[in-house]
């Protein structure tokens, strides 16, 4: 028997519940339409069960312990090796134990309807719905529908990678054991974090990086900060490595990564950290003119390119492939898509409106919680230089700032700001060391705030943080 098709209408129709996708659904809520969201996995998807909070609750304990090495008189008590089931069990406890319930109950809360399964645009302003159960949902939206599908990782085309199972993201930050040697292929965010975990977590790690160097985002000193410290912890970092074939015995056993000019790595896991896809290929594009599989471009407001209904936020937009720009977005696309429903525009001129997402050019912020921790935002030396700009950047060594010595002793690590010459404002800000991830909202907001190294100059920073990092910048600066 066939079960009929159920037909809804709401406000705005949102594809995808990840952190994104939830944030879109609460603001447009906020602001009085209704709204319903279709989620074929868990709620709160790839960043809370998968990615960022998995990976943080295997990283923060590492973070910590090495931290309380370089503290006289802690030191001593923390010589043991890290409880890995301890940190699995608290990993488990922050993913709830891989359930949703809370988040549905949120959701419920603010009144938005959850549909569980895989959702696909049937056309203009329509989603359709196939549900677990073989239930069938059309949703059409009045207003928006917002595609926040997120992204996955992609594996290259490797002969023999398949067939030896090897780990992506997914299997890093979910695994409860610790395999005793871990070859990781990737020198990017997720390579680095999830190397750094771990090793500390009682793996031999070899990083096989294709390029020069770790983080190739950051500036050099960044990664090569990084990779000094890995391989002093134990790890083996191999840059300029291109893997050529993988092959495990049996299917089961050891797994041998070949690299090109015939040398090999054996290890009894592998991880492909090589980069990220738009989860677009199964969405029903093709319904709306647009291409599957490709990421969406999308306007200031999140708008997709030549549609006036149709939104892409979060990864899938490949803006910035990072929660807190995403759920950004998901701010600025809720107040355009309201804006819009009320019959007006967006105030399209304001380059700092509510309804556009300026950030997403002139300032991402990211912390890459390795050990020493990396931050940065704005631009690299390099990156303002290509972008036309006539630049100074000043570098401070870590071991000038007295908090450094404080928080841990022989601190290691560095700070360079990047100054426009023409309107002495930062363009942007890295640091590299210990703790410093905290530093980074004080570089945004000198980014994002354009303020004037003269006014920077009375910020007076607390003595004696890290925080003096940013006094030493300005000297180094001022001469
Ligand atoms: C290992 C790792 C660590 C990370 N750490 C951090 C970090 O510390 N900080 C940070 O800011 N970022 C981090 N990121 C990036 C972060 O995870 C992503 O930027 C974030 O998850 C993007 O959110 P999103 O809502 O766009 O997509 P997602 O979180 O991917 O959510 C998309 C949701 O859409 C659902 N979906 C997909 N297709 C369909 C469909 N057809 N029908 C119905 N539902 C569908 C999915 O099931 C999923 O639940 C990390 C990423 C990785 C891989």
């Amino acid at each position: 028997m066939t079960r009929a098709v159920e037909e809804s209408t709401y406000d705005v129709v949102v594809l995808g519940a990840g952190p994104v996708g939830e944030n879109v659904a609460d603001r447009v809520r906020a602001a009085g339409l209704s709204a319903a969201i279709v989620e074929s996995e868990l709620i709160g998807g790839e960043c809370s069960y998968w990615a960022c909070m998995p990976s943080k609750a295997l990283l923060r304990p590492v973070l910590a312990r090495s931290d309380a090495r370089k503290v006289a008189g802690l030191r001593e008590s923390v010589y043991g090796p890290l409880d890995a089931m301890e940190v699995f069990r608290h990993r488990d406890t922050v993913v709830g134990h891989w359930k949703d319930d809370g988040q549905v109950d949120w959701l419920d809360s603010i009144g938005v309807r959850v549909f569980r399964g895989h959702g696909r645009l049937a056309g203009p302003r329509r989603v359709a719905v196939a549900g677990p159960e073989g239930d069938e949902h059309v949703l059409t939206a009045r207003h928006a529908v917002v595609v926040s599908t997120g992204s996955r990782a992609v594996l290259p085309e490797v002969p023999g990678l398949t067939g030896a199972r090897p780990w992506t993201s997914r299997e890093a930050t979910s695994s409860d054991r610790v395999p005793a040697r871990l070859i990781v292929v990737g020198g990017g965010v997720v390579g680095v974090e999830m190397a750094t975990a771990w090793q500390a977590l009682g793996a031999k790690v070899t990083l096989l990086v294709r390029g020069g160097g770790l983080l190739p985002r950051m500036e050099p000193f960044v990664g090569e900060r990084v990779a000094e410290a890995l391989t002093a912890r134990g790890a083996d970092v191999r840059t300029g490595a291109r893997v050529t074939a993988v092959v495990r015995d049996g299917g089961t056993g050891p797994v041998t990564v070949v690299l090109e000019g015939g040398d090999h790595v054996e290890g009894d896991e592998v991880l492909f950290a090589t980069g990220r896809a738009p989860r677009t290929e199964d969405l029903g594009l093709e319904t709306v003119g647009l291409a599957p599989g490709s990421w969406l471009d999308v306007d200031d407001s999140l708008r997709v390119t030549g549609s006036d209904w149709l939104y892409a936020v979060g990864d899938v937009n490949h803006r910035a492939l990072l929660t807190h720009q995403g759920k950004y977005q998901a701010r600025i696309a809720g107040a355009a898509i309201a804006a819009r429903a009320q019959g007006g525009d967006p105030p399209a001129d304001a380059r700092w409106s509510a309804h556009t997402a300026t950030a997403d050019h002139a300032a991402v912020p990211q912390v890459v919680f390795c050990d020493p921790e990396a931050a940065a935002v704005g631009l690299t030396l390099a990156e303002a230089e290509r972008a036309g700009h006539r630049v100074r950047a000043v570098d401070v060594d870590m071991r000038q700032v007295a908090g450094a010595g404080l928080y841990a002793q022989g601190y290691r690590g560095q700070a360079r700001m990047v100054v426009d010459l023409d309107r002495e404002v930062v363009l942007g800000v890295s640091f590299v060391g210990p703790g410093i991830g905290e530093l980074l909202h004080s570089a945004t907001v000198a980014v994002v705030g354009e303020v004037p190294i003269a006014r920077l100059w009375h910020a007076v920073p607390s003595y004696p943080t890290l925080s003096e990092a940013w006094l030493r910048l300005l000297e180094a600066y001022r001469g």
